[in-house]
């Protein structure tokens, strides 16, 4: 029906209109004063959303390549990395440092459950030789919040290394980079901070930066980040990456940036927090179990189980064809068992969240449920309009 639906995926994310036009810029030089002055806005406004006065970089590619140069220049080929594991992004983390050579270390937890910072206490004792940790905030995959200062306090008592997968959960959740002792954090341009896919954010503390510098051999150019250290230190006065940037994409963040942090933060995440309310509330009336718990639930993206008898992707390609809403399938050994609505980019309105509860309960309707027209929409106050 609709060509194009409303993306309540949890990334890439619909984009305001003003967003749209500041990425449709003609291309310009990734070098000299203009563009010094925009890369360093970026970094000086990335910086106050990451709570750091780390070292930042803006790299082009996705969060992936951003989390691969991380674990690939701060450590050692053969060093032991724990990784708190309960879920596909936690698995990609595990893919990564397998492929970069180190060795990753899984403490898990069932799909839907966090990874609590007393497990990983309890494994770290019997492992003095794990020498950094590598943990995926919110698992979006599952909608789990792990709990990031908790899990981060133990990785301080153990002198790790930490390296935060953010890539879904800055800008949308409070992430004091600093304060909990992050040493590499990675984030990316098309989630929560709303915004073309294409760039990734980097933070590194001065201590991963030591880290970065002391390994001898490097790994490859682009993704070894004693290139960027160089760039920033010896060009950073003309030209401060190493490569052409995507100078479009990089001025729609430049925009994205400004607005949120004039908007400011602490309003952007009680409007996730009502969206994530009213959809969660929304399906439990309309007999949907939630795939996690209150207490863990991120509100960037939720998961849900069906009715009993009922298939997801039935509904997932009702919504999509009779309601105009795209939502995500459960991946890996979830798919065919949940489904999955993000409430990042437009999808935190209320025409949004409407749009996607009264097209679950028609879904329902068509599946012989009896629903009462409206029934699922118990909860929409402090929804933005
Ligand atoms: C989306 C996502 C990624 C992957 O990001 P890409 O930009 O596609 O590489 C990694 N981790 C988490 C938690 C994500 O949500």
């Amino acid at each position: 029906m609709l060509s194009r639906p409303k993306l309540m995926i949890p990334g890439p994310v619909d984009i305001t209109s003003e967003v749209q036009e500041a990425m449709s810029i003609p291309s310009r030089p990734h070098y000299g004063p203009e563009w010094l002055s925009l890369y360093g806005e970026i970094q000086e406004m990335s910086k106050q959303l990451f709570g750091t006065r780390n070292e930042l970089y803006v790299m082009a590619g996705p969060g992936t390549m951003a989390l691969e140069a991380a674990l690939g220049s701060a450590l050692e080929p053969g060093a032991v990395v724990l990784v708190p594991s309960n879920g596909f992004f936690a698995d990609r983390l595990v893919d990564l440092l397998e492929g970069l050579a180190l060795q990753p270390w899984r403490v898990t937890a069932p799909l839907g459950e966090p990874v609590l910072p007393a497990a990983i206490a309890e494994a770290l004792q019997a492992h003095p030789e794990v020498e950094a940790l590598a943990v995926v905030h919110h698992e979006t995959s599952t909608g789990v919040l792990n709990p990031l200062e908790g899990i981060l306090d133990v990785a301080r008592d153990h002198e790790l290394l930490t390296i935060v997968d953010a890539v879904s959960s800055l800008g949308g959740v409070p992430l004091p980079v600093d304060e909990w002792g992050i040493d590499l954090c990675v984030s990316v341009a098309n989630k929560a901070l709303e915004t073309p896919p294409g760039v990734a954010l980097l933070s590194i503390s001065a201590r991963a930066a030591e880290a970065i510098k002391r390994r001898e051999a490097k790994r490859g150019w682009y993704l070894d980040l004693k290139t960027w250290q160089w760039y920033a230190e010896e060009w950073g006065h003309w030209h401060p990456t190493p490569t052409t940037m995507p100078t479009s994409n990089i001025n729609a963040l430049h925009y994205s940036l400004q607005t949120l942090l004039e908007e400011g933060i602490e309003a952007r995440y009680a409007q996730y927090r009502a969206a994530a309310h009213a959809v969660r509330a929304g399906l439990r009336a309309l007999d949907c179990p939630m795939f996690a718990e209150d207490a863990y639930a991120s509100p960037l993206a939720t998961a849900f189980e069906m009715p009993e008898g009922i298939k997801p992707d039935l509904l997932r390609n009702y919504l999509r064809q009779k309601a105009g809403v795209l939502i995500s399938v459960g991946i890996g050994a979830l798919h065919g068992k949940i489904l999955r609505v993000g409430h990042i980019g437009q999808a935190r309105r209320r025409d949004y969240v409407v749009a996607f509860l009264l097209g679950m309960e028609d879904a329902l309707s068509d599946q012989g449920l009896d629903i009462q027209r409206g029934s699922s929409l118990v909860a929409l106050e402090g929804l933005l309009n």
